[in-house]
């Protein structure tokens, strides 16, 4: 894979990653705080189900002392019970929610009640309120558990205090019962949802009575439950635990009363509070899902169109290096001779202008040789014009063999005429390089029997420049003429053989 699409990759993996993460962060961070704002109603509520209770209580518990108070100035005396009885009677309608007011003497019989009770009714020994102000001279209200009237049928819990005689002694209990049903009503009025619950319970983690109401709940204990661990620190709490009533998951809000010993929870089910939450979470997660697989899409298509563009650029640069290379070849060919391999007359000519500048420059010298195969017509009439071929190849190849620098040129002049081109190389120098290739070409003896020296000759003039100013092209033209001459001598002269022209320049 190309840097381009490595690099477009990890853009849109870093994309998605940050789209996930930050869903992801979202969803949870609105969880939280969905489940802050429900605690934060739920300990509203507790507190307010808290104040009505404390508020109801507090009523029981001034009718009470106000009910000690004309029992001690009042005495017990047939028409003073005929008056508090009523009294009791409109303090229980004015309490608006008390079932009952009754008075025990110190044996738990019943001696005066707000309502009529039938002759044969128990007293009160085994009831709870009775024994623990029997036990305990405290003058403190004691709030009872919530038990069945053995008058009314009706679920009630006590508020009760203990009534002394002058030297201090246990005379008896004054008790109001408040009905389960008058606080239900009000518990059940607020809006908890299916799954939620309210209820209220003595501080020991006794319930007194639990919206919804099931008859089985009564008096249950949970004592050892962690939110009375928690209230044993604080006045307030939340925590998220599985009812052991029903089971349900909820989230439990609770309060414990400052002054009296109760505690109120009120307690939303999980999943049935967070239902709004997760509608939202679903919806956002859909719609950061359907972003990232459009982002996967479009991310795909852009990654297959880079290595659409990848691949024929490379096509494109490949094409280009091919045509380059196929210009380098046109232009080597357009510069050699097809035969022999060596330079054409083209570049013979462009060398020659090119060297003699440099020469003319550098105030250096500069040899030309020009060399001729002799009596090569014979040769071709011979052999033939393809062996021919070959004898001309193979004088160029020996020819090409004997010049070592890169400045050196052998070139093809024309017909079975060929050429040197010797920068930095006097006449003497151009000789030596002239004989050399005489004895190679002597040593290879290639055979020609229409020849009167029997092997294939060949006769060379060469030419050399000396400096006195003239230009360029007119030197090119003048060395070339000179070293034709020399060789022209050379013919006449009995041909495999050389000769050197007068210095041009
Ligand atoms: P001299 O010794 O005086 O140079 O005699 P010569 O026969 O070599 O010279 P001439 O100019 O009379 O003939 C040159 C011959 O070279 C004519 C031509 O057939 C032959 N020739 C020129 N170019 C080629 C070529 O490319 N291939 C072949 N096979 N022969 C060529
Ligand atoms: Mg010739
Ligand atoms: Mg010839």
């Amino acid at each position: 894979m190309r840097k381009g699409t490595r690099l477009t990759s990890a853009l849109l993996l870093f994309i998605c990653l940050s789209l996930a993460s930050l869903a992801a962060w979202q969803i949870w961070f609105s969880r939280e705080r969905a489940l802050h704002d429900l605690n934060l109603s739920s300990l509203n509520l507790a507190q307010a189900l808290d104040n009505y209770s404390e508020g109801v209580i507090r009523q029981s518990e001034l009718v009470l002392l106000d009910l000690i108070e004309h029992l001690q100035h009042e005495g017990n005396t047939p028409a003073s019970r005929h008056q508090l009885e009523a009294l009791m009677r409109q303090q229980s309608e004015i309490l608006g929610i008390a079932s009952a007011i009754t008075v025990y003497d110190a044996h738990g019989k019943r001696q005066l009640s707000s309502v009529r009770v039938p002759n044969d009714a128990p007293g009160a020994t085994d009831r709870r309120y009775f024994t623990h102000h029997r036990d305990n001279p405290s003058p403190a209200i004691f709030i009872g558990p919530t038990v069945k009237s053995r008058v009314t049928g009706d679920w009630v819990f006590s508020i009760s205090r203990r009534l002394d005689h002058a030297d201090g002694q246990f005379a008896g209990v004054v008790v109001v019962t408040l009905g389960v049903e008058h606080f239900l009503q009000l518990f059940g009025s607020i809006k908890l949802g299916e799954q939620g619950s309210a209820s209220l319970s003595s501080s020991d983690g006794t319930l007194l009575f639990r919206h919804p109401f099931r008859e089985q709940d009564v008096g249950l204990n949970w004592s050892n439950s962690p939110i009375l661990k928690v209230l044993q620190e604080r006045d307030e709490g939340t925590s998220e635990q599985v009812s052991r009533i029903d089971g349900i998951e909820r989230l439990y809000a609770f309060r414990r009363n400052s002054r009296l010993p109760l505690i109120t929870v009120v307690a939303l089910g999980r999943d049935e509070a967070l239902a709004p939450w997760r509608h939202d979470a679903q919806l956002f997660a859909t719609l950061i899902l359907m972003l990232l697989v459009s982002v996967g899409v479009i991310g795909q298509r852009l990654l297959v169109d880079i290595r659409r563009r990848t691949r024929a650029e490379r096509k494109l640069l490949i094409a280009q290096e091919e045509l380059l290379d196929a210009n380098a070849r046109l232009e080597v060919l357009a510069s050699q001779d097809a035969l022999t391999g060596l330079a054409n007359r083209r570049s013979f000519d462009q060398t020659l202008e090119v060297e003699i500048r440099r020469a003319l420059r550098r105030q250096s010298a500069l040899s030309l040789v020009l060399l001729d195969i002799d009596y090569f017509k014979r040769y071709n009439d011979r052999y033939g014009h393809i062996a021919g071929d070959t004898c001309l190849r193979t004088v160029a190849e020996i020819l090409k063999s004997c010049i070592h620098r890169p400045g050196d040129l052998a070139a093809r002049y024309g017909g079975e005429e060929l050429a040197l081109i010797l920068p930095n190389t006097d006449a003497d120098g151009a000789e030596a390089i002239a004989r050399t290739f005489m004895t190679a070409l002597q040593q290879r003896h290639l055979t020609h029997q229409a020849s009167p020296f029997g092997t294939v000759t060949v006769s060379l003039g060469i030419a050399s420049l000396v400096h006195r100013g003239e230009d360029s092209h007119d030197l090119a033209l003048s060395l070339i003429q000179a070293a034709d001459q020399a060789l022209y001598q050379a013919k006449s002269g009995g041909r495999d053989c050389l000769q050197r022209a007068d210095s041009v320049g």
